[in-house]
């Protein structure tokens, strides 16, 4: 008999009295512990930070003194979650299965009642840190209806159906692209990089003048005309145009003149990153912008975006379907991009979390998607003891700060963890967790909440 089958440890309902509980047959196994630390999966993108300057790799060497960061790798990504790709394994000899993947497909009812029902007996969501040296590509997801479409006509290239909405949530200082700009900074772009209103042409630059002060549908018309005239230029006008831009810009910044009314670092240094890439002009249609630490961008389906620096914490529901245009060696499809984006121009691009009324160290990221929701916890190192709120969900518990034991009505022993640390906490646990040291607690949680 396993150790924790001794323990009489139940599953939800208050059912807790052991081997003896009238409730349960008796062939049943005891429920196994609910709430378990994890060892998770890195990938080393060659777009992510190198060695110890990454936040992944810090996080990992914290929570795993074992672990050798090599300072020539780049460590890109931590995925917390069960993906066939980074399953995270279990840390807790009482259990038999390895992998959060595993041991979630044998115990559905860690998902919360809904979440087992609504997402098929899959948790919905994937939970990740990044840390971004060079950008990501120009992107979009799909909706959940032109994913089944593209699945259906190229699965090489959109693997699954699902829809992909993800969040950022800023570690550090992280820069990135989200949705178009209002279209009067466009046209001011268009006016002061002539290289860019030679790749859209005069006729659709026209139109986009003209479309000021219309209605939202012609805006929007012009804007898709405008796009499309750029992301399907010609790559050897591409090339001539972005040297001429490169060099305009050097040679001023040479000279000792500011250009940032264009932005002419961010321009030279995405050039330098990808050489000739149509992407390196999309700084001029698409916001940009640098989150503070806790502050957050939501990417819903067809909204173009890019990350370009930085380390953030990011949720997204379970599936690979991007659609990529540029700042990438990766497929590209800029037909598909340039019909599915939501072209409504907007300056408003921060996502703000809403304070909890039960908990005073709690905000919340609740995105109007149901796949996920991302809880950052910001506990004073005054404080002993935090109770961390019981969801009818399956969570994941990233420790970025601090040093706790956390205590469950289910687990044996108390469970150490310190930056770094990850934790699995079945649905409707209550899990407390005592500060080690008097210092500042900086949590970040993913759940869904239905
Ligand atoms: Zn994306």
């Amino acid at each position: 008999m396993r150790l924790w089958e001794q323990m009489g440890g139940g599953p939800r309902g208050g059912c807790r009295e052991g081997p003896t509980c009238p409730g349960r047959a008796g062939s049943e196994r005891m429920a196994a512990p609910q709430v378990f630390p994890l060892s998770c999966a890195v990938q080393h993108y060659a777009w992510g930070k190198m060695g110890s300057s990454s936040e992944v790799a810090q996080l990992l060497a914290s929570s795993d003194p074992a672990a050798a960061i090599s300072e020539d790798k780049p460590y890109a990504e931590l995925w917390m979650g069960s993906h066939p790709r980074g399953d995270a394994k279990i840390l807790d000899d009482r259990i038999s299965q390895k992998t959060l993947g595993q041991w979630i497909a044998e115990n559905q009812d860690c998902l919360g009642s809904k979440v087992k029902d609504m997402f098929h007996g899959k948790l919905p969501f994937l939970f990740k840190v990044l840390s971004v040296e060079t950008a990501l590509s120009i992107q979009a997801h799909p909706n959940k209806e032109l994913a089944e479409k593209l699945h259906l006509q190229a699965p090489q290239h959109y693997p699954d159906a699902n829809h992909k909405p993800e969040m950022a949530v800023a570690l550090t200082s992280f820069q990135g692209l989200c949705g178009f700009r209002p279209v009067e900074e466009i046209l001011t772009f268009l006016t002061k990089v002539p290289e860019f209103q030679f790749l859209i042409g005069d006729k659709a630059a026209t139109q986009l003048k003209q479309s000021m002060g219309g209605d939202s549908r012609s805006m929007a018309s012009a804007l898709q005309s405008c796009f499309s005239h750029l992301m399907k230029s010609e790559k050897k006008v591409v090339v001539e145009q972005l040297n001429l831009l490169v060099k305009r810009i050097s040679q001023q910044v040479a000279a000792g003149n500011n250009m940032e009314d264009i932005y002419g670092e961010l321009l030279l240094q995405l050039h330098q990153q990808y050489p000739g890439d149509i992407g390196c002009f999309a700084i001029y249609f698409l916001n940009l912008l640098t989150l503070k630490p806790g502050e957050a961008m939501f990417l819903e389906a067809n909204v173009p975006h890019a990350y370009l620096k930085g380390d953030c914490v990011e949720c997204m529901a379970c599936s690979d379907n991007t659609v990529r245009a540029g700042l990438t060696p990766k497929f590209i499809d800029v037909p598909t991009l340039c019909e599915m984006l939501s072209y409504t121009p907007s300056k408003d691009r921060l996502f703000l979390p809403a304070r909890s009324q039960e908990d005073p160290y709690l905000y919340i990221y609740d995105p109007p998607v149901p796949d996920f929701t991302v809880m950052k916890m910001q506990v004073p190192g005054s404080v002993a003891e935090y109770n961390v709120l019981a969801v009818d969900s399956a969570s994941i518990l990233l420790v970025v700060q601090g040093r706790v034991t956390a205590s469950t009505p289910t687990a044996q022993t108390p469970i150490p963890l310190q930056r770094g640390g990850v934790l699995f906490i079945g649905a409707n646990e209550r899990v407390s967790l005592k500060l080690a040291v008097p210092s500042d607690l900086l949590l970040f949680r993913a759940c869904c909440l239905l």
